[in-house]
């Protein structure tokens, strides 16, 4: 549960509103809404059907014409959580990086499906893993809609007087990562280059681009959107730039001194930042941060990733 924020649509600058989930943990996104002078933006959708229907009904009762029509659809990155309902919103206009067009055939839904009922009756660490991060999600019956339009680096878009920059700042969390941000409100829309009371994971890196996201949303000093977790402000996106600087410099000690990845994850303190929701993901952390320091002896496989990470959890709670 979030500290102390409301749940549902929050408005948080004039024609500014955000989808805030129960909680940040896996899957539970947040997205967003923009509208002025009867235009309409949605920045991204979530990880399943009826979620997102629930969404867009508050949506319609905020922007009424959103029900027929929203002019422009972005997703921040190809992860489901920000895209598996992207074909319940009524637009012509969903905008993306290429990259993450192209990432967001990489997984169909179907088939995350097939692969959590798969797990359905596991009694193993991972198949319990598997059901506490995916097991309240329905897979069933999406159709994966793709962008219909790509763009690299920089994007500006226009909803009624509301100037927009899309930035790309992956590949960081994953290979094509997109800020939305409205300056003259204020308001950063950041995916899931931020996570705020939780742990970011890095699928893509490399590292040194996302603590320079962080540091370009700081330098906003505006309303800040993570991708999970509350809203916040610069110091929620130092607070992330602050855990990676910590978890790169320390895997690199351990990295240099021969010691394994298993070994590495086991031996780092992470201080305050154990405090934060799905600290197990230290292990994917520190096996991306290896890959990019050159070790030949990471694991690829997103299954072990995810197995490696259920041991912790549950050796932490
Ligand atoms: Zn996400």
């Amino acid at each position: 549960m979030f500290s102390g924020q409301k749940q549902g649509l929050v408005e948080v600058a004039d024609g500014v509103h955000v989808w805030l989930p129960p909680d940040g943990s896996w899957g539970w996104s947040n997205a967003g809404l923009i509208s002025d002078n009867g235009q309409t933006m949605i920045v991204d959708t979530l990880f399943d059907l009826s979620l997102t229907r629930t969404m867009l009904e508050e949506m319609e009762r905020v922007v009424p014409t959103a029900k027929e029509h929203v002019d422009i659809l972005v997703n921040t990155h190809a992860n489901g959580d920000h895209c598996h309902g992207n074909e319940l919103v009524p637009t012509q206009r969903i905008i993306a990086s290429i990259a993450t067009a192209e990432e967001m055939a990489d997984l169909p839904p179907a088939a995350l499906g097939a692969m959590v009922r798969g797990f359905e009756n596991d009694d193993s660490p991972l198949g319990r893993y598997i059901r506490h991060a995916f097991g309240a999600f329905d897979f069933s019956n999406i159709t994966m809609t793709m962008p219909t339009e790509t763009f690299t680096k920089n994007m500006a878009v226009t909803v009624g007087d509301i100037e927009i920059e899309l930035i790309e700042v992956g590949p960081a969390h994953t290979g094509g990562d997109v800020l939305a941000y409205a300056p003259s409100r204020g308001v950063v829309f950041t995916g899931d280059i931020l996570f705020i009371e939780g742990t970011p994971l890095m699928w893509a890196g490399p590292v040194d681009n996302w603590i320079a996201a962080c540091d370009l949303i700081a330098s906003m000093d505006a309303i800040t959107v993570p991708g999970h977790g509350p809203i916040s402000d610069a110091a929620g996106a130092r607070a992330v730039r602050d855990y990676w600087v910590m978890l790169r410099d320390e895997a690199k000690i351990r990295y240099e001194a021969g010691m394994n990845v298993h070994d590495a994850v086991r031996d780092i303190d992470l201080g305050s930042y154990a405090d934060w929701g799905e600290s197990e993901r230290v292990y994917l952390n520190v096996n991306a941060l290896y890959r990019e320091f050159g070790s030949t002896e990471v694991v690829e496989d997103v299954m072990e990733l995810f197995a490696e990470m259920g041991l912790i959890w549950e050796e932490r709670s």
